[in-house]
């Protein structure tokens, strides 16, 4: 460890994931001196056991089932199964390679980083490895873990969570998937393309609850004809080990049989033990409150990441890590608008979303003032190229801005920057309909939304 018992750092961070390690940049970018503090590994949940590791089973699962179906293609390619221990090594050497990225550029900014479990042990100190490090202010990043039901025991084998789903080292027969969010759907479509049998237990009304209920029921469909199996407004009631797996029991009197259960009903605040509330920092259950500003009720103390109650994503606690980090370097900036958050379910189909649903819309502008529109993809050339089904809706407040972009289909995550910034620069279809888009694009699909909203469709109907 770089610093001496007398120094006192501008910033102490406890948590290296994408929120603590985003402040410990932009904090040292903008001249603070900064200590890190990590118990594991830099980078966190998003680089080792989230968003990276997901894509990369994605990825490959997209590559089986591009494999499966090239004849529709007129390639002659044979499809002979999954190499698992291929599939961990080409995941593990893209988060390795990440990883010692993130390690360099944490290095290369001059941030101390500390190796040791944390804890809070004043309004201005964590104590670690015995020492204690000195802040002028503290930012709290320590996020989130896998929750579980209560008397619902993760046992790592046969009952698992997204942690242990990440290095299975077989491919189970068949699945159960225990929570219909973005996590749950992810692990299933790529499982599906594996080969397994999966089953989504859904306690709500819809897959991707969060999302338009447009989005959901196109991902019900294409999830149906993928010939994967969900159990929707299911309330789980209990799991029995069988001889060779597991049996779900449901609410409503439904058994399912399967070689295991993935729980993905949500992430918790990592917050017990660490010192919080024994130094008055205000909480709601193990989450650390926050004000706009990411500021806790203790002025010398900052929260962000999966850690305070806003959206769980990477690119939420990297914006919110660099908000605090300016706002102590005594910038001014603004305060997130989270409805302009990016929202990407990296299936197969893809859903991704900006903005707010048609419901939220009509609950903030009643049903005469919202004007919505769908665009088929069958009518854009890439995606026909590409063979996938989907749509885009847009929801538009009556001769007014665009409040919410929902999309449905292969690579629509790819189109989210666009529809993010037509959300965030309150843009008015007419303004987007002026843009020319590239033919043949799927970003042409955003573009002729716009036409048809704006008035005036090209390959759409009147
Ligand atoms: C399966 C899965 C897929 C996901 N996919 C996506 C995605 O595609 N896109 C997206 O945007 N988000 C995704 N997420 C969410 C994303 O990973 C999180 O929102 C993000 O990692 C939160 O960052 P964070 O810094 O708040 O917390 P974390 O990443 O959890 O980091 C917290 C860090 O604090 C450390 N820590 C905890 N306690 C202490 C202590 N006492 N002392 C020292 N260090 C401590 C931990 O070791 C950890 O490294 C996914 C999550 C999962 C689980």
């Amino acid at each position: 460890m770089a610093n001496d018992a007398s120094t006192v750092f501008d910033v102490v961070i406890l948590g290296g994931g994408s929120g603590g390690y985003a402040a410990a940049l932009r904090a040292a970018q903008l001249g603070l001196s900064v200590a890190l503090v990590e118990k594991g590994e830099l980078g966190g949940t998003c680089l080792h056991r989230g968003c990276i590791p997901t894509k990369a089973l994605l990825h490959a699962a997209e590559i089986a089932d591009e494999t499966k179906e090239a004849a529709e293609f007129g390639v002659l390619a044979t499809f002979q199964g999954i190499d698992i221990n291929g599939v961990h090594k080409y995941k593990d050497d893209v988060i390795a390679g990440l990883y010692k990225g993130l390690q360099g550029l944490v290095a290369s900014r001059k941030v101390t980083f500390i190796q040791g479990e944390g804890k809070l042990s004043s309004q201005t100190s964590v104590d670690v490895n015995g020492q204690r490090i000195e802040g002028r202010h503290i930012v709290l990043a320590t996020g989130s873990v896998p929750r579980s039901i209560p008397g619902l025991e993760i046992d790592g084998n046969r009952v698992i969570s997204s942690d242990h789903a990440l290095k299975l080292d077989r491919i189970p027969k068949s699945a159960v998937i225990l929570g219909g969010g973005v996590i749950g759907v992810e692990f299933a479509s790529v499982w599906k393309s594996f080969g397994v049998e999966v089953t989504i237990v859904e306690a709500l009304p819809h897959l991707v609850p969060l999302e338009d209920e447009n989005s959901s029921k196109l991902l019900e469909r294409a999830f149906r004809k993928r010939g994967i199996k969900f159990e929707l407004k299911a309330r789980f009631s209990g799991v029995e080990y069988t001889e060779t797996g597991v049996r779900v029991s449901t609410e409503n009197g439904k058994q399912i049989d399967a070689d295991l259960l993935l729980v993905a009903i949500g992430r918790g605040p990592v917050s017990a033990g660490l010192g919080y509330e024994e130094n008055g920092v205000a909480m709601d259950r193990g989450y650390v409150l926050v004000d706009e500003y990411m500021r806790t009720n203790v002025p010398t103390i900052s929260a962000v990441g999966d850690l305070a109650p806003t959206l769980q994503l990477a690119h939420v606690g990297f914006a919110e890590g660099i908000l605090v980090a300016e706002r102590l370097a005594g910038l001014k900036p603004m305060p997130i608008d989270y409805d302009g958050v990016p929202r990407v379910t990296y299936s197969n189909p893809e859903v991704a979303s900006v903005g707010i649903s048609e419901a939220k819309a009509v609950e903030l502008y009643g049903k005469e003032k919202v004007v919505t529109l769908k665009y088929n993809l069958a009518g854009n050339g890439k995606s026909k190229i590409l063979k996938t089904a989907g749509e885009i809706k847009l929801v538009q407040v009556k001769d007014g801005a665009v409040v919410g972009v929902h999309m449905v289909g292969a690579r629509m995550g790819e189109q989210v920057g666009e529809a993010q910034l037509i959300y965030n620069w309150e843009a008015l279809p007419a303004e987007v309909a002026q843009l020319i888009h590239a033919h043949p694009t799927q970003s042409e699909a955003l573009g002729e939304a716009h036409l048809a909203l704006a008035g005036k469709p090209l390959h759409a109907h009147d």
